[in-house]
């Protein structure tokens, strides 16, 4: 056998490693599960976002009903001053309307505080209701992603054997192969799949630039594989 004929073995073998292995990639329980993996990371971005938000109104709730009470420690304070007043013979109606006012000020202050604490409840209800919502569809998407990891999982066990030995085969041609070609073979294959490729119409079939004169002339030798000055393939006459 030629060298050319060893190297295309090889890439033959190797053509059919990646078959199997993008055929592995390709099921549809492999692309239901990436489906559900992306499904599953946003809703935990929601629940992260849904939990900042309930923290927050949780926070501002608690400043809300601290305000509230330091209001309603002063109308007690006034309510009792009042009374004191009340019993005094000596004060002056203008202390009493004064008195009066700000205890009708005080009395809409905590009016305006417990409508926003209400409206702030109302908020967090909503929150919680949300973020129930999303942890049941993310339990629910979970589940799924379990059943689909496993069975990815199997599939990959039964396609391992066939890996395997496609694996075995191209350990085997290896040794046949001119080491300069295999590392020539190895650099083009980061980039292309099928790194040997044709000479087809004076073109390379991998990237379909035109070959100049010169090297075709050399590929026209028995056995030649020359490198595609454009994509780096290798090529041959055939
Ligand atoms: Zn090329």
């Amino acid at each position: 056998m030629t060298k050319l004929e060893y190297l295309l073995m090889y890439q033959k073998a190797d053509l059919k490693k990646q078959d199997l292995e993008n055929g592995l990639k390709t099921t549809e329980s492999r692309k239901k599960l990436n489906r559900i993996t992306k499904i599953l990371r946003e809703q935990q971005a929601i629940l992260a976002k849904l939990t900042q938000d309930a923290e927050s109104q949780q926070a501002s709730l608690a400043k809300l009903v601290s305000q509230q009470q330091a209001l309603e420690h002063d109308l007690d304070l006034n309510h009792s001053e009042m009374e004191t007043l009340s019993a005094d013979d000596e004060v002056t109606g203008e202390e009493l309307t004064e008195f009066r006012q700000d205890v009708e000020r005080l009395n809409r202050e905590i009016g305006k505080l417990e409508k926003e604490v209400s409206a702030l409840l109302e908020t967090l209800d909503k929150t919680t209701e949300e973020y129930q919502k999303a942890r049941s569809l993310g339990t629910k998407a979970k589940k799924e992603y379990d059943r689909l990891k496993a069975v990815v999982e199997v599939e990959k066990t039964d396609c391992a054997a066939a890996i395997t030995t496609a694996e075995k085969e191209m350990d085997t041609v290896a040794r046949q192969v001119d080491p300069t070609l295999m590392a020539k073979y190895k650099r083009a294959r980061v980039h292309h799949s099928m790194p040997v490729v044709p000479v087809s119409n004076e073109k390379c079939s991998g990237c379909n630039m035109s070959i100049p004169m010169a090297v075709l002339k050399k590929l026209s030798a028995q056995d030649a594989i020359m490198e595609c000055e454009n994509c780096g393939r290798l090529l041959y006459q055939p």
